[in-house]
């Protein structure tokens, strides 16, 4: 054939298609060994932008090939599409990343593993991140961030006794794990409580221990015995308890003797006792004198859970983040809205 152009069968085209991947993987690599510590994360991105969009893995594994010092540019590019929220673009290079490693290099085999663990929980795959994760523990068992994540899986998905055995290996590793233990303990033991009255005794003796327990106690006593309630919030005044206080039918005689500042606001503001009482939450006072003064404004209080060190949103209380695990950062938000009782308008919002 005399055509000018080379037919994509042509030996040649192999050729020079694999030069061209060459000179490409040497430009890049190029291009990042200039990268410094400032500005990196622009450049990454202005290099994102050049990559071919639609580039599978096969195509990471020939330039991989091609170039092996193109090993630490990729780890940066699918970081980069992971700090991005491009997780199945970052998936397919840790996957080349993987592919490409020998059985020999366990350290980086376990680093990738690990962020194909990442990968997986961001993306909702718990089972997937645990064997993840697991692989990698099994090349480096001294992983204590891999231990970590593992363990916070597994607490999501309730199988406290496996959380427990991550966080053991984490103490023995001396990592302070003290408090996430007892409350994965306090969790298994209130499994075991076999009568209602076993289960209370238990929620009474992890009172003390956390937030979560004691506002689980207050739940239930306000359901079975009111005033024992009361004696509770005699002793115990916490804003961690407004919403249950709240949102609970209160009896008011057998809280007449209860000097809580927080659940006399509560009263006041229901109407179920009258008096003006600061209890030192402002949404709680100013709904307070709204429901004395306009109580045909109905005004109601919200709340919200929200985590103090990522900022997570949550629509219960927690004791560990769903989202970064921190434990014992949970902040009640208060605030204030119209009371809506109309049951059919809740439905349909949903
Ligand atoms: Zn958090």
């Amino acid at each position: 054939m005399g055509s000018l152009f080379l037919d994509y069968r042509d030996p040649l085209f192999g050729i020079m298609a694999f030069l061209l991947i060459l000179s490409v993987g040497t430009l890049l690599a190029m291009l990042f060994s200039k990268l410094k510590e400032s500005g990196e994360a622009k450049r990454i991105k202005r290099f994102l932008r050049k990559f071919p969009v639609d580039s599978e893995a096969s195509d990471y594994a020939k330039l991989l090939e091609a170039h092996p010092g193109s090993y630490e540019l990729l780890s940066k590019v699918a970081k980069a599409h992971f700090d991005g929220g491009d997780y199945e673009r970052s998936l397919k290079v840790y996957l080349a990343l993987l592919e490409w490693l020998s059985p020999f290099e366990k350290a980086k085999r376990a680093e990738v593993l690990e962020k194909l663990g990442d990968i997986y929980t961001k993306s909702g795959f718990l089972q997937r991140s645990v064997e993840a994760y697991a692989q990698s523990l099994s090349l480096v068992a001294r992983n204590a961030s891999a231990l970590s994540k593992i363990s916070n899986i597994y607490e999501k998905r309730a199988d406290y006794e496996k959380a427990l055995e991550a966080l053991e290996a984490l103490e023995e590793m001396g990592f302070d794990e003290k408090r996430r233990s007892e409350f994965l303990q306090g969790i298994l033991s209130l499994k075991t409580a076999r009568t209602f009255d076993e289960k209370m005794s238990i929620l009474a003796s992890l009172c003390g221990s956390n937030d979560y327990f004691a506002r689980e106690y207050l739940l239930e006593l306000l359901y079975v015995d009111q005033k024992k309630a009361a004696e509770f919030l005699r002793q115990n005044s916490d804003i961690h308890f407004l919403d249950i206080l709240w949102n609970a039918t209160l009896d008011k005689e057998s809280f007449a003797q209860c000097g809580n500042s927080l659940v006399k606001g509560v009263l006041e503001a229901k109407g179920v006792s009258s008096g003006s009482t600061e209890s030192g939450v402002f949404e709680l006072d100013v709904v307070s004198a709204v429901s004395r003064s306009r109580p045909e404004l109905k005004a109601d209080l919200s709340f919200e859970f929200v985590c103090k060190k990522c900022g997570t949103l949550d629509i219960d209380y927690f004791f560990s983040c769903k989202c970064c695990g921190a434990i014992g950062e949970c902040k009640v938000l208060v605030g204030i809205l119209k009371q809506t009782n109309d049951a059919s308008s809740f439905l349909e919002s949903w």
